[in-house]
């Protein structure tokens, strides 16, 4: 336990102008406050706030965050209140205070849009000041090494929730020691014996191979003397959690994972991180693949290194981390790094980057449980890299096709794309991009985006854009709609057309809790309410009644009348359970947000579908002679040489479009086939039906 004087002397070491008297002045303050409280484990609770100072002094931090993590859980848990930390510490730390206490207050629930919500919330204090999450951070770690004095069932929810969120987050914003002690103390608790017997192997293995890490060591030092470099080496051993991991992932043993442990070259410039890398490869052969240089091009979380693997002595391969000492810092200490030292100093331009990249995922995401999502994709370190024709550089996550890299650009580039140039040659959209593509977009005006876009897009941000254009447009369809539907209906009870811009209108609105005329359309549209429904409340001796909802057919004449000729401005479909063509009698039901699907009156969908009753239409075939209409036909025949010849010519010489055929044959010698046609009308229907009746060695025709 650490006490506050040593705490000091820890914060001057780093800080030696660090406002000693603020932090004195916090830690009184949140002792008092928090005297009557003890911790689970029966210390007094003051410890906890000093741990979590203590963390936060070992990220080097200002005494503003240090200060705040003394007094992070006072306005939660005691009877101080926010303006009494504004009065004594000012308005920053209040902040701080205020801001981990919102998130403390953050549980995540079981359930999973609770959660997306609340983790946003996470990200939007965050993204304010950075400082927020990196309290919340040392308070969980605390929690997380204390965590054998919770009851187990506690233990594993907590540890589920620091792996799943805290733990990516830690990664995300590169701080690399949190993460992996997250992970670790995580899989400790939800895994206890795995745990166990991971970490004794891999101490196994250290021992075992000491001595030739060592000679490697050697040998290296010897070549750095040599050409007169200056470089310290580390060797580092893979957390457990991370060898877990790669042994589920990749199917392989723990003795098949050649980087249990690694090294880690720091120098001092990046010139001779390059030349440690020659003196490297010239010592052994390295796998081609195996080489990244993220000095060229660095990570998202600012992770810059280069990181090659070599086949070593005897045949082992080994992996190597070559980077300079600020490079280290930033890839132990990520975001943390660039708050140190520092009491007034504004965010550096790094710092500036990452923020614009959290004010960018907030901004995209309106829906919480696709934020959630897009933080799952995106945290992890899987990157590619490709560029604009211009050498622009693009960073997208792994599995990103041309329609992802489009919406990078520009939404309007995103709607509007039609195709890709990758190196040059022209690609399918949904091809998936490689690191290091050059990448142009072909547009066009007339294109918009597809439902069937969302299968080939990764980025967060693409699939936002196309479901909002997506559900832009069925608004737009349920607008029509709805003011087909109501106006039929208010013409059908010789009601005048204004009487939606009446009064009364208003009050049928106001009973529905509808506010807008808009909204009226969309839920009529949507066939959320029907149109009967609305203006049956207009007409002055009906007003009172109430509306029936049950199943019992209503009958045609109280719903509203539309012909497909009279609504070629909104989308129809034919369904495609029982194909109806003109002369069937049909009835059409609405699919939100997609208009009317037209069925044949005694469809086996359509009876199950009936039960919202709200949702049928009564359409009419316009007479209209120009309409076609798809029509199937199952046909069972002897399976002969040639009748399907015979059949296909029978129907073109009725001037009638196959547009879809398919034959079986069973094993007891019969042909099964299915013809989806393009007809006008049902006599024209029966015409054919009748002539392929008579087609020698068909036996049975079916709709
Ligand atoms: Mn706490």
């Amino acid at each position: 336990m650490i006490t506050i004087d040593q705490l000091i002397e820890k914060i001057l070491a780093y800080n030696p102008k660090a406002n000693i008297d603020r932090i004195r002045r916090a830690y009184v303050f949140s002792r008092e406050a928090h005297c009557a409280q003890k911790r689970i484990e029966g210390s007094p609770y003051i410890h906890h706030p000093l741990a979590v100072a203590n963390i936060l002094a070992d990220m080097h931090l200002d005494s503003i965050t240090i200060a705040a993590g003394l007094l992070h859980d006072t306005i939660e848990d005691t009877d101080m209140s926010l303006n009494d930390i504004k009065d004594m510490f000012g308005n920053e730390v209040a902040f701080l205070v205020e801001a981990v206490t919102k998130l403390s207050k953050v549980e995540f629930k079981t359930k999973e849009e609770a959660q997306a919500e609340n983790f946003r919330k996470m990200f939007l204090a965050m993204s304010k000041d950075v400082r927020v999450i990196l309290i919340k951070f040392a308070d969980r770690l605390h929690n997380m090494r204390t965590i054998e004095y919770l009851p187990e069932e506690r233990q594993k929810n907590i540890a589920k929730e620091t792996l799943e969120i805290y733990a990516p987050l830690a990664n995300r914003l590169g701080i690399n020691w949190l993460k992996i002690e997250f992970e670790d103390l995580c899989f400790k608790v939800l895994m206890p014996e795995l745990f166990k017997e991971l970490k004794e192997k891999v101490a196994k293995y250290v021992e075992v191979h000491e001595r030739y890490f060592d000679d490697v060591k050697e040998s290296i030092s010897q070549r750095l003397k040599e050409s007169g470099i200056e470089a310290k080496i580390k060797s580092r051993v893979k957390n457990v959690y991370s060898i877990y991991n790669k042994i589920l992932k990749q199917k392989i043993t723990f003795e098949q994972i050649y980087d249990v442990i690694g090294f880690r070259i720091i120098t001092d410039t990046v010139p001779h991180c390059y030349e440690i890398l020659s003196i490297i490869h010239s010592l052994w052969p390295h796998i081609p693949g195996r080489f990244k240089d993220f000095i060229s091009l660095p990570k998202k979380n600012m992770y810059e290194s280069l990181h090659t693997t070599v086949i070593g002595p005897l045949g082992y391969q080994m992996e190597f981390q070559i980077r300079t000492q600020e490079m280290d810092l930033i890839a132990e200490e990520g975001i943390a790094a660039h708050w140190r030292y520092k009491e007034k100093d504004n965010l550096d331009s790094k710092n500036a980057r990452f923020i614009a990249w959290l004010r960018d995922l907030i901004k995209e995401v309106s829906d919480a449980k696709e934020f959630l999502e897009a933080v799952k994709v995106e945290v992890t370190p899987e990157t590619i890299y490709v560029f604009t024709p211009k050498g622009d550089i693009k960073e997208l996550p792994i599995g990103s096709t041309s329609i992802d890299f489009a919406y990078s650009i520009h939404t309007e580039v995103g709607n509007k794309c039609i195709g890709a140039k990758v190196n040059g040659r022209i690609v399918p959209l949904r091809q998936k991009l490689n690191s290091g593509d050059v990448v142009e977009i072909i547009t066009s005006a007339s294109q918009t985006p597809s439902k069937d876009w969302l299968k080939y897009v990764v980025t967060q941000r693409a699939k936002s854009k196309i479901k909002q254009w997506i559900r832009n447009e069925e608004r737009k369809q349920s607008i029509s709609l709805g003011t087909n539907l109501i106006e039929e209906e208010i013409k059908r009870h010789s009601l005048p057309l204004n009487i939606i811009k009446s009064k009364k209108m208003l009050d049928v609105m106001k009973s529905f809790g509808i506010q807008s005329l808009e909204d009226l359309y969309v839920l009529v549209g949507f066939g959320k309410l029907s149109a009967h429904q609305v203006v049956n409340r207009l007409i002055p001796d009906k007003s009172e009644e109430e509306v029936p909802q049950k199943i019992q057919k209503t009958p045609p004449q109280q719903r509203s009348v539309i012909k497909i000729k009279g609504i070629d401005n909104i989308l129809y479909h034919i369904g495609k359970c029982c194909f109806p063509v003109p002369g069937d009698n049909i009835i059409g039901f609405i699919t939100k947000g997609k208009g009317v699907t037209i069925h044949r009156v005694g469809c086996s969908n359509l009876e199950r579908l009936a039960v919202n009753v709200e949702r049928l239409v009564d359409v009419e075939w316009s007479d209209d002679g120009d309409l076609t209409s798809q029509a199937k036909l199952s046909i069972e025949a002897i399976d002969r040489p040639g009748i399907l010849a015979n059949l296909s010519a029978l129907i073109s010489s009725a001037n009638i479009n196959i547009s879809y055929l398919k034959a079986m044959s069973t094993s007891d010698k019969r042909a099964i086939i299915e013809l989806i046609l393009d007809i006008k009308n049902k006599k024209q229907l029966f015409e054919i039906q009748n002539k392929i009746s008579q087609v020698q060695g068909v036996l049975n025709i079916r709709r």
